[in-house]
């Protein structure tokens, strides 16, 4: 059981360094990376002129998917309710309607602007957010699997679960991580790459050996319909893993991650490969053609989970925008509801 500090703080910390690395390369093909930061590509947090490495808007939903879980705590603790999972998803829409706001845009369905992150002031930046998920929260409704909002399979849904496979048992984590990716993103490539990544990081935290926890993923993505894609992409990534191919080609082949099915695929390729080694797996995760912080963040979050927190390098974690932030979610999600009244004003219930 890995149900410590130390790797919760690892999957959400990890998952902003891997961002943060990503997203000055987001845009560039391998070539202009190439071109930019040397034969190897990009390999440390790149500053610019600031003095942290940013992250992106799949660190900041990612957040405040956390906030939702965490928001629910509130709610159904007060209610004594048990988790009251099926009441998860709204909670975490709402999350997301405060992300809206951080981004300018409200859509008045909130009655209070309440609650912690909407009022951290540095949240209220925008880091190239997703379109798909910008024009999905702004209309206001919520998708589910059964009612989907558009037929979008964009990487925004797998890129902001990771928190649903920390929070969640390994029961519910596949369904709640489809859910919460739903709201926004309504083909199965775009929701099952989100329940495959919540469910596997679940399965970490209980303990299994990485190889184990892909493979347990991977089953029980195959009971849900519409997972050929995603599934055969994520036995592609598996198989390249074990092979000899070069990290670059094994990448070309399995996408570029603009998608959820690639965004998880490249991440667990990664996370696979260089299993026992954060940093390396990590370089390659971003130094591709394609959506690097994306990528990045989610082989952050998976690698993040399985080595913990001190396998970061350490000025990755000192340079990392809001770690300190993601060090008090990561351990909130751990300890669950607390009955104090910082907590309550923090988590103010749906
Ligand atoms: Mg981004």
């Amino acid at each position: 059981m890995k149900k410590e500090q130390k790797y919760f703080r690892g999957c959400l910390v990890g998952g902003a360094v891997g961002d943060a690395l990503g997203w000055p390369v987001e845009f560039l093909k391998y070539q202009e990376i190439v071109k930019k930061y040397g034969s190897e590509g990009i390999k440390d947090l790149d500053l610019g002129n600031k003095k942290l490495a940013e992250i992106t808007d799949d660190t900041q939903m990612t957040m405040f998917t956390a906030e939702g879980l965490l928001r629910a705590a509130t709610s159904c603790s007060e209610k004594e309710e048990k988790k009251g999972e099926d009441k998860l998803p709204s909670v975490i829409f709402h999350a997301y309607q405060r992300w809206l706001v951080t981004q300018g845009y409200n859509t008045g369905i909130l009655k209070e602007l309440d609650g912690w992150l909407i009022n951290v002031s540095k949240l209220h930046e925008q880091r190239a957010p997703g379109n798909t998920c910008l024009s999905a929260l702004k209309s206001g409704k919520m998708g589910t699997i059964e009612q989907p909002i558009n037929n979008s399979k964009g990487c925004g849904g797998v890129m902001r679960v990771a928190p649903v496979g920390l929070f969640c048992s390994r029961e519910s984590a596949f369904q709640i991580g489809c859910e919460s990716a739903a709201i926004t993103h309504g083909h199965p490539s775009g929701y099952l790459s989100a329940g495959a990544l919540a469910y596997l990081i679940a399965c970490i935290i209980e303990g299994m050996e990485i190889e184990e926890a892909v493979t347990a993923s991977l089953e029980e993505l195959k009971k849900h319909n519409g997972h050929e894609e995603c599934s055969s992409l994520l036995e592609k990534a598996i198989a390249l893993s074990r092979d000899n191919t070069e990290p670059l080609t094994a990448l070309s082949q399995l996408g570029e991650g603009w998608v959820g099915e690639e965004t998880l695929a490249i991440a667990v390729y990664c996370s696979l490969k260089e299993k026992n080694d954060f940093k390396k797996a990590l370089l390659i995760s971003v130094n591709h053609d394609g959506d690097s912080d994306s990528t990045g963040a989610v082989t952050g979050n998976i690698l993040g989970a399985y080595l913990g927190i001190d396998a970061i390098p350490a000025p990755w974690v000192q340079k990392v925008e809001f770690a300190e932030l993601l060090i008090e979610l990561a351990d909130d999600l751990l300890t669950g509801y607390q009955d104090t009244e910082e907590w309550k004003s923090k988590y103010p219930g749906w």
